[in-house]
């Protein structure tokens, strides 16, 4: 038997031997992410004549709907395979009343993808009233508070609208409480048992979503969302919310934003056996976007690290700006 010490052969075990070249790199590497796991966010603008670029996240547009159809078809071309889709509409009111219009933006882009581009590709929808308000709240406002309660049906009434035109999931993001429970409950009344819910299970107040807002036009007009969005410093409460999201029947649960938070991904892909998605959000994308524009970093590794990183974490599924951007280096073999 070989006799080792640890004081004359402790210099056995180097580590180096696996990282010399590129190939041996490739085939220890642990974690892998391929296209087939990302989402790709699509804005669609009612009354909008041309895309528009959003100022704050460079190479990210808002579209008419049928710029957002092409936009769609271009990606699936690209392998992207699936799509959370957001709605500005053109009219603003106290209860986001066109959220639920059964001929909103959202609902006649979903319905126009499904004619032009048919149904091997996911479409997500976004079920919150945020972009729909002229308060700009995520649910209803009675004496400037959100009130929970009241706010269910609405967002009932959002993702039984979604269902209706062919979404495939719905992904309520307001963080009322029950929201999930509320909405699989109209989903089945109405006889859409098969359309899953994503819950934006652990969505923190964060600074990173700034861009999102003049994206979606949908900063508050007063306040702020922290009465109902978590408080970042809180972990186990993470784990509560997302405990609940699952009991109400969600089918897959989210972590929101990504980065500042590995560690609440990290810590639900241990406790709960369940699928888990992690928005990459927009705070996160123009960081690297502005940052490679001054030169500061190299944008298509800085990206990878940051996609890879998610998954290591724990996500199954990454939503994500760059999410096209990414798609073609795999297509190309270009990922570094
Ligand atoms: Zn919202």
């Amino acid at each position: 038997m070989l006799e080792v010490s640890a004081s004359k052969h402790g210099r056995i075990i180097r580590y180096r031997r696996l990282r010399r070249k590129a190939a041996l790199r490739e085939l220890v590497k642990e974690t892998t992410v391929d296209v087939g796991s990302l989402v790709y966010p699509i804005f669609v603008k009612e009354g909008l004549e041309r895309p528009e670029e959003i100022q704050a996240m460079p190479g990210i547009f808002r579209y008419p709907l049928e710029g957002a159809v092409e936009e769609i078809a271009s990606a699936k071309a690209e392998g992207i395979k699936a799509f959370l889709l957001f709605g500005i509409p053109a009219r603003k009111d106290e209860l986001g009343s066109e959220a639920y219009n059964r001929n909103g933006i959202v609902q006649r882009l979903i319905r126009r993808v499904r004619e032009n581009i048919g149904d091997d590709i996911v479409l997500i929808t976004d079920v919150c009233l945020c972009q729909y308000t002229s308060h700009g709240h995520c649910g209803v406002v009675k004496n400037g508070y959100v009130r929970n309660d009241e706010t269910l049906e609405l967002l009932a009434a959002v993702a039984v609208s979604h269902a209706e035109a062919g979404a495939d999931i719905v992904a309520p993001s307001a963080m009322m409480d029950h929201q999930v429970a509320a909405i699989r409950e109209a989903l089945d009344r109405e006889g859409f048992t098969d359309i899953a819910i994503m819950g934006y299970s652990a969505k923190y107040a964060s600074a990173f979503y700034a861009p999102f807002r003049e994206a979606a036009d949908s900063a508050p007009r007063f306040g702020d969302r922290r009465s109902y969005q978590m408080d970042w410093r809180n972990s186990r409460e993470a784990m509560r919310e997302i405990e609940r999201d699952i009991e109400e029947g969600a089918d897959i649960v989210m972590v929101k934003p990504a980065l500042a938070y590995l560690d609440i991904i990290s810590r639900a892909k241990q406790l709960f056996n369940h699928p888990i998605a992690a928005y990459n959000v927009s705070g996160e994308y123009s960081l690297i976007k502005y940052a490679s524009q001054k030169g500061l970093l190299n944008k298509k590794q800085a990206i990878c690290e940051v996609l890879t990183s998610i998954k290591r974490a724990g996500a199954d599924i990454i939503i994500t700006y760059h999410a096209r951007e990414f798609a073609k280096w795999v297509k190309y073999s270009d990922v570094p």
